[in-house]
């Protein structure tokens, strides 16, 4: 039995949320609100409308092309892709996809999926516009315009990745990094990161990076959820691995994952490919990349993922495992690092995040944005425990009542409830309780010793358990000694 090895390559489209304008109309760049409600005649393709580019779009998909380690162009152009679909009325969609000159080619990226780094080769990264969305009812369809001319960055990666696995380590990394650059919330729940995934089958013992080892592949269009994507790969391995067991031939076609009944169907042959009679965009002249520009945008990209986990490992003194739990969301990175910028010490803060916090989160489904309990409000426990007035019991008890009934935690920090940590004080109970228990003295001393329970909770009863359980029994094991 032949052994296969899977070849995988993405085509990720994530749509660029963090510009204030669609990518060539003035038209505002949010369409979580009412249907058409942020429309130009631009994006709605009236006659005589002409299209100008984004700034802050290029600016922000070359930052992601140097991101992608990739070279970036000196000229820049656009070109329409000519095709009919109802939710685009111009009936071509402004890209840079045929590779005239995207905003970056040839890079790599490195990410980590599990205990492993892996690398994967770009092929290239281009600007392009989203196209208006379509509800469906039960009758009749309807469109949204808000959609139409989202700039849109599509990252095409070489066959480089291997497995599911993979795939989804390599789409959250990508995820982190758009976060991170402030280039997108890039919420796959929003529908704003959508995948091609491209697969095939090769024998495994042959070399891997001879394409004329390769096998056919299947495209699987538009798989719009991280969780769809593992599956979709783990659907085509089986179906081509069993084609080619039974002597078969893998047919390059274009097929679409029905989240439904988890498999993927055929939706055209390669043969059938549409022709988009690609031309230039006639509306756009070609203008000027200057080495000026570049050399800003390199030095504003903002500090990764990656960058702050090695920051919160060498500076911090975390634990790999700990960095990694902080860094994977920025909201919550972000929330960590006003902690310590509030004074919590570093790791007692990524403890309350990694723990109670994102515990808390998770329970609740809610983000970090909408947590009641801010960093300086956990400062307030974090104090109470290093001022002895809290045991962690204590302070995790504050923390869930705080959040329960949205008060600030030191509402329920008191005096009163202080833990009694004061050797004099603790000696002083201690040698009473001895005084007054003799025989059972006695019986410890012949050898009954589980008696020392029953002494700790002497003493915690006279205390009414505030009494600091390690000094007690520091305590009582030396005065015991003495007796
Ligand atoms: P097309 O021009 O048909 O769109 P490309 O060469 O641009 O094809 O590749 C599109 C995607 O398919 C890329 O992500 C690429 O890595 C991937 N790809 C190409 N050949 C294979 C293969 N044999 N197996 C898996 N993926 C492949
Ligand atoms: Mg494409």
């Amino acid at each position: 039995m032949t052994k296969y090895l899977a070849k995988i390559g993405l085509e990720m489209h994530c749509e660029m949320s963090e510009t204030n304008t669609k990518v060539f109309s003035a038209a505002r760049n949010s369409y979580s609100e009412s249907p058409n409600t942020n429309v130009r005649p631009l994006d709605m393709g009236f006659p005589g409308t002409l299209p100008v580019v984004n700034k802050e779009a290029v600016r922000l998909s070359l930052m992601a092309s140097m991101i992608l380690n990739c070279s970036q162009p000196e000229y820049m152009y656009f070109e329409r892709k000519n095709y009919y679909y109802p939710d685009m009325p111009k009936n071509f969609q402004i890209t840079q996809e045929t590779k005239p000159i995207p905003v970056g080619i040839y890079g790599k990226v490195e990410f980590e999926c599990g205990d492993e780094l892996k690398t994967v080769r770009v092929n290239n990264i281009h600007l392009e516009e989203d196209a208006a969305s379509l509800d469906h009812f039960y009758s009749t369809s309807n469109i949204d315009y808000n959609r139409a001319g989202v700039p849109l960055l599509e990252l095409v990666t070489e066959p480089d990745i291997h497995s599911a696995k993979e795939a989804v380590a390599f789409l959250e990394h990508m995820r982190s990094v758009y976060q991170y650059a402030g280039i997108s919330e890039a919420d796959s729940k929003k529908g704003q990161i959508r995948c091609d995934v491209n697969i095939s089958l090769m024998d495994a013992d042959k070399d891997e990076t001879d394409p004329s080892n390769w096998g056919t592949r299947a495209e699987i269009k538009n798989v719009n959820s991280f969780g769809g994507v593992r599956d979709a790969i783990n659907y085509e391995i089986e179906r081509q691995t069993e084609i080619l067991e039974n002597g078969g031939e893998v047919e390059q076609e274009t097929r679409r994952w029905d989240e439904e009944s988890g498999t993927t169907i055929r939706m055209r042959s390669k043969a059938d490919a549409i022709d988009y009679k690609y031309f230039v965009e006639p509306n756009i002249p070609k203008f000027k990349i200057s080495q000026a520009w570049l050399e800003e945008i390199r030095a504003t990209i903002p500090e990764l993922a990656m960058d702050r986990k090695n920051k919160y490992i060498n500076e911090f003194g975390l634990s790999s495992y700990d960095a990694g739990v902080i860094v994977k969301e920025k909201a919550i990175s972000d929330y960590y690092e006003e902690c310590v910028k509030v004074g919590i010490d570093a790791k007692t803060a990524a403890n309350w995040v990694t723990v109670n916090i994102v515990g808390e989160l998770n329970k609740e489904n809610i983000t970090i944005n909408d947590f009641f309990i801010t960093p300086s409000m956990l400062k307030q426990i974090t104090d109470g425990i290093n001022d002895g007035l809290l045991s962690s019991k204590q302070a995790k008890e504050v923390f869930f009542k705080a959040i329960e009934e949205q008060k600030e935690p030191k509402n329920y920090i008191s005096k009163d409830n202080a833990q009694i940590s004061d050797a004099t004080e603790l000696t002083r109970i201690i040698t009473e309780i001895l005084d007054n228990n003799p025989s059972q003295i006695e019986q410890y001393k012949g050898g009954r010793d589980n008696l020392f329970d029953y002494f700790v909770g002497q003493v915690m009863k006279n205390t009414r358990g505030k009494a600091n359980p390690v000094m007690t029994k520091e305590i009582l094991h030396s005065e015991l000694d003495k007796r």
